[in-house]
């Protein structure tokens, strides 16, 4: 039977980040996905970006995968939010505190979080792994693999994704619903420069962010998330690159001019849901596998990230006093850590969704007044600047670029 102080079930970026901090901290984890690692590392640029708040940069930096990453992200200075395409919204700049966030291409996040975590003292990782049983016990979790190994810890951690196996396993409840939103995303280049500002421009149909991508032409290349309704998603997807970057030019009202596509489209269906815990016997959730969001705030895997951040300086100051992993005060700590910030996002991004998807005249001007309204207070538009940084609440030694 192989050993570990941590089995992780998943090795997506959040379940890799767990297992880089864990190491960092001096403890051992196994990662234990079915997936084929091989498409994750492969040279193709499948179109999917993330936008990774500074304090998410932090800790990737502290854990040694920003160093890996093999092309540098693209710094955000300006967030510009506004209601279609009517003059006035809200900006929120970039201060002596550095960039608000930056832009990744998700393939550059995803191999150097592998290679940090493969090359790890402590890591294992088991791609292409089944599993046949899990059992968690008074004493400890015992996972059986398909091929009859064995692996035992004293506590699991569930980064199984947004459907994860493992939470429904342990019947954790969770709140959901979904939106009628598809996102499409992909990469497009452009006559003007995007001068590192993240474009926000709210559509009753849906968002479309246009986010500032690092390229070899000075700020000629952005991504987009393209939320439009789902109804309408296959026949978004059915256009040619010609025929679609004409919409997409025609939703950015022509102002980075004309646009050409860079990177294949896909799409992804929208959700929101909440665990009811984010712990169990033995047993805690991170990323998706808690919540999951709509990417209108590009804070989905930051709130992942913080999961970790915070699970790993959990675990490694309860190892450091002796305690049994999967003790349930240190879960609880991790759960009371992480729960306000969860749900406070999570409903923050669940306002914005459903008030900007009102139509009509009135809605929108009563829009404009609040944005109006926030642009003219600074400590308001501090906390959203705060909030896209990812420094709000207290926050855990990695995420403030601190080893545990
Ligand atoms: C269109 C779109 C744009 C987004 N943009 C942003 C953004 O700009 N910024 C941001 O912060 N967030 C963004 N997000 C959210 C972000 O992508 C997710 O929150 C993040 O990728 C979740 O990572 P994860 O590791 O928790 O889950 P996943 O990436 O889903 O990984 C789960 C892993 O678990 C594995 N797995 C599945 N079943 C099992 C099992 N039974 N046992 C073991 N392993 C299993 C899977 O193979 C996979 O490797 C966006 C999301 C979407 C849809």
């Amino acid at each position: 039977m192989d050993r570990a102080d941590v089995i992780i079930l998943g090795g997506g970026l959040v379940g890799l980040a767990l297992a880089a901090a864990l190491d960092s901290g001096g403890l051992s984890a196994i990662v234990v996905d079915p997936a084929d690692p091989a498409p994750r590392g492969s040279a193709s640029f499948d179109g999917r970006t993330s936008a990774v708040s500074s304090s998410s940069m932090r800790m990737l930096d502290a854990i040694g995968v920003t160093g890996q990453v093999a092309e540098p992200g693209c710094p955000i200075l300006t967030i510009a939010v506004a209601d279609g395409l009517a003059p006035g919204g809200l900006h929120f700049d970039a201060d002596e505190d550095g960039p608000l966030g930056w832009m990744h291409e998700n393939r550059h996040l995803r191999a150097a979080l592998h290679a940090r975590a493969e090359n790890g003292r402590n890591c294992w990782l088991l791609w292409k792994s089944a599993i046949a049983e899990v059992q968690r016990g008074e004493n400890g979790v015992v996972i059986s693999l398909d091929d009859g190994r064995k692996l035992s810890a004293p506590v699991l951690i569930a980064a199984d994704g947004r459907n994860s196996p493992m939470r429904e396993a342990a019947g954790i409840r969770v709140a959901r619903w979904n939106y009628r939103h598809q996102a499409i995303v992909s990469v497009l280049r452009h006559q003007r420069q995007h001068d590192n500002i993240a474009y926000e421009i709210f559509y009753p149909g849906g968002p479309f962010a246009l986010l500032p991508m690092i390229d070899d032409t000075q700020g000629h290349r952005s991504a987009i998330v393209w939320s439009v309704p789902r109804d309408d998603a296959a026949g978004w997807l059915s256009l040619d690159d010609e025929e679609f970057a004409a919409e997409a030019e025609a939703a950015m009202g022509g102002f980075l001019g004309p646009i050409a596509m860079l990177a294949p489209r896909s799409s992804y269906p929208l959700g929101f849901h909440h665990a009811a815990q984010m712990t169990g016997q033995r047993l805690a959730l991170v990323g998706d596998a808690a919540h999951a969001i709509h990417p209108i705030a590009g804070q989905g895997l930051n709130l992942g990230f913080r999961d970790a951040a915070a699970l790993a300086q959990v675990l490694v100051e309860g190892a450091r006093i002796g305690l049994d992993l999967g003790d349930r005060q240190l879960l609880d700590r991790y759960q009371r850590w992480r729960s306000l910030d969860t749900l406070s996002v999570a409903f923050a991004t669940d306002s914005l969704t459903r008030i900007y998807g009102i139509s009509g005249r009135a809605a929108s001007t009563v829009r404009r007044l609040g944005m109006g309204v926030i642009e003219r207070i600074s400590p308001l538009k501090d906390r959203f600047k705060s909030e896209a940084r990812g420094t709000c609440g207290e926050l855990p030694l990695l995420l403030r670029g601190l080893p545990i």
